[in-house]
């Protein structure tokens, strides 16, 4: 028996647990002072009422020899990828009921989607970048190239023709960046993909947070995208399921070539390797596109915006670049006086007792970053902004 060495070229994840311990250090020392979380990318909300109802609803008609429900369909109920496909065509985007798989979640599809492709395909990357995407790839032993994003591109990378890749991540609103494409910034990808026959893994787990009409929820908005596209979404941030587990992903009948087709090698895999995502959990998840469900969920959602913008306000007003706060729930700023990302998290940490984290653990091109998220509770959000305000204004 011989491990998976590739395991040996994942790098430590150390990140968040160096957040942890540089925190709790810190709060050790300090036992009078109020340490303020403004790093994790939980939720921090319930879920909504609509969603509850129907979780009771299901789980009674568990208890019933009528309705008990056992093993359902791997690719999820059609009651909830009938609800998925309204959402679509409310936002002009028509997808078929086979195309849609539901899930536990994005996390676990970005990574098992892998199976359905060759080892030996070149996958690229923007840096900085969610992990995920490096590590799953890492431990399948695929090589990894970068697109960079940076001040100068807005994080938001663009094609370059001379570099051949196969397989192509984009996050838009992105994690750590909160940086989103338009559709022309979009629409170059989606040329690329199809000029490389290149497939683009679409992760679409921020797409509730858009609001400007010039940006894109989903890629199937863009024209050539269903050759080319498989798109990721989540009920996580969208409907508070980090801890529930539902997701779904879209994969069109056109993303075909040499007889394979994507949509069958998907249905296929998760036939053998997954039994769908529990029933009672559909229902719940069912109930956020019911007019109702929709707008509790959508009242959730301008909460944290509201966080957002009061942080993206005090970078305004103190004059630090950022990108993100708007239509995404991450602020993603340019640590002052030139501090790379652990000075500034200790700077922070020390002066104001505020936690975020550094940029510098999502990639190369995060050194000199930081990310602060709108998840955590408008109290503690205000109050860490005053703190933050009051320290870098000095
Ligand atoms: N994709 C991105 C970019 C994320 O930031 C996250 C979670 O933080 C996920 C996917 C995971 O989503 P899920 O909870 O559906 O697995």
């Amino acid at each position: 028996m011989k491990y998976n060495s590739n395991f040996n070229d994942i790098a430590e994840n150390y990140l968040f647990a160096e957040v942890a311990d540089r925190a709790s250090a810190y709060s050790a020392a300090h036992p009078d002072k109020k340490v303020l979380k403004l790093g994790i990318g939980d939720v921090t909300l319930p879920l909504v009422p609509e969603v509850i109802k129907a979780l009771h609803a299901a789980v009674d008609e568990m208890s019933r020899k009528s309705d008990f429900k056992g093993y359902g369909p791997y690719e999820g109920y059609d009651f909830l990828r009938e609800s998925i496909r309204g959402y679509y065509r409310s936002r002009g985007v028509n997808i078929a009921l086979n195309e849609i798989f539901v899930s536990d979640g994005a996390k676990s599809d970005l990574g098992n989607i892998l199976d359905i492709f060759s080892r030996d395909n070149v996958v690229l990357v923007p840096d900085p970048v969610y992990p995920v995407y490096v590590d799953t790839n890492v431990m399948a032993g695929r090589k990894i190239i970068y697109a960079d994003a940076s001040e100068k591109n807005g994080f938001l990378p663009e094609p370059d023709y001379s570099v051949k890749a196969d397989i192509i991540y984009i996050c838009s609103p992105n994690n750590p960046t909160g940086a989103a494409y338009t559709r022309e910034g979009l629409k170059a990808w989606v040329d690329y993909a199809n000029s490389m026959n290149a497939v683009i893994l679409y992760d679409a787990a921020y797409e509730c947070f858009i609001e400007d009409e010039n940006l894109v929820r989903s890629v199937f908005e863009i024209d050539g995208a269903r050759t080319c596209a498989i798109e990721f979404c989540s009920f996580s941030k969208t409907a508070g399921f980090t801890g529930t587990r539902c997701g779904y992903t879209v994969i069109p009948q056109e993303l075909a070539k040499d007889g394979f087709s994507a949509n069958k090698m998907w249905l296929r895999r998760q036939s053998t390797k997954f039994n769908g995502v529990p029933y009672i959990v559909q229902r719940g998840a069912a109930a956020v596109f019911t007019a109702d469900g929709m707008r509790e969920i959508k009242e959730n959602i301008s909460y944290y915006k509201k966080n957002a913008k009061l942080i993206a306000d005090a970078m305004d007003e103190l004059g630090v670049w950022y990108t993100g706060g708007k239509n995404s729930p991450y602020i993603w700023l340019k640590c002052p006086g030139g501090m790379n990302s652990w000075q500034f998290f200790d700077y922070l940490l020390e002066n104001a007792q505020v936690v975020g984290t550094p940029g510098s653990g999502f990639g190369r091109n995060g050194d000199g970053f930081f990310r602060l998220t709108a998840f955590g509770s408008e109290e503690v959000t205000r109050e860490a902004v005053g703190r933050i305000k009051l320290l870098l204004k000095k």
